[in-house]
């Protein structure tokens, strides 16, 4: 889950350290990296043919090499992958702009702000690109805490169900926020989840880019392997920005349910999880645990 970048930032320093053995005569940068280090040299031409070399920022397996061999030209890289040892970190030269996803994300704040027709320099909007940045950043580095830990069971073939646990997300399609109320039902197979747990498999699931199908079957998956059961429901009702202040404007609640085993074979045990997770859910208070019945087939 998540992107993981490994970078490795050149500085202007060393940009011209290494282009000290950069080769004579005339060079031809493959655009755009390339271009750039051709351009710095004061010796790059506009056709390849011109040229006595071709140039690269970072020389790779193959891509860059093939133009070179196609005009049996040498080729000359500011970095070359497998001389310079860089693996497959990827490489920011000072031409390109910040790294690291907050800087990135704020850099991209005051590119939207600037779109959009607002001036990021103005007082009430100096700091909003920041805060916007370190909002994402919370988002995608979420700690869900521990999740493992049971407790033994008192009651085989009884059905518990914790409502009421109120979550954000964001849609993946229209990259805006959705509330959602999460309900879950199950049959404890021996293991007992502490009730905190739930709230913290809701928060996993909610803490990415994400749908709300797919959020109840990531919660319904996280809580079978956590308690151990096959027999469980995932109910989730969302409020989502997208419907309500964008398309059709209207406020609707979504419902979605996910159920396994003895909870998806047993329409009256499905009903009953239904009834509690939606019926009471105004006088379940949030995190909630309901014993509801046992005896069931
Ligand atoms: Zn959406």
């Amino acid at each position: 889950m998540g992107i993981v970048a490994v970078s490795r930032q050149v500085t202007w320093s060393e940009v011209y350290e290494r282009l000290s053995s950069a080769p004579s005569g005339k060079l031809y940068g493959i655009p755009r990296g390339g271009a750039i280090v051709a351009g710095l040299t004061g010796r790059a031409v506009d056709q390849i043919e011109q040229a006595d070399w071709v140039v690269d920022d970072v020389i790779d397996s193959g891509k860059s090499g093939e133009l070179a061999r196609m005009w049996k030209k040498p080729i000359w890289g500011l970095f070359d992958r497998s001389r310079d040892g860089l693996g497959d970190h990827e490489v920011n030269f000072p031409w390109e702009g910040p790294t690291g996803r907050v800087k990135r994300l704020e850099y991209l704040g005051r590119e939207l702000l600037l779109t959009i027709g607002y001036d990021p320099t103005s007082p009430e909007l100096r700091e909003t690109p920041g805060r916007w940045a370190r909002w994402w950043e919370e988002f995608l580095t979420h700690d869900p805490g521990h999740i493992d830990t049971a407790f033994e069971a008192v009651a085989a073939d009884q059905l518990v169900v914790v409502g009421g646990m109120r979550v954000w997300s964001v849609c993946e399609h229209h990259l805006l926020p959705f509330s959602s109320t999460v309900s879950v039902g199950y049959i404890p197979n021996g293991r007992l989840l502490g009730l905190s747990k739930f709230a913290r498999i809701a928060w996993q699931a909610a803490h990415r880019l994400q749908l709300q199908e797919r959020m109840a079957e990531v919660i319904a998956e996280e809580v079978g392997r956590v308690a151990d059961s096959r027999d469980l429901a995932v109910l989730v009702r969302g409020r989502h920005l997208c419907m309500e202040a964008r398309g059709v404007k209207t406020p609707a609640v979504t419902s979605t349910l996910t159920t396994r085993g003895k909870l998806k074979d047993h329409a009256s045990m499905r009903m009953e999880f239904l009834q509690l997770a939606t019926g009471q859910a105004n006088s379940i208070e949030p995190g909630e645990q309901i014993w509801a019945s046992s005896g069931y087939p």
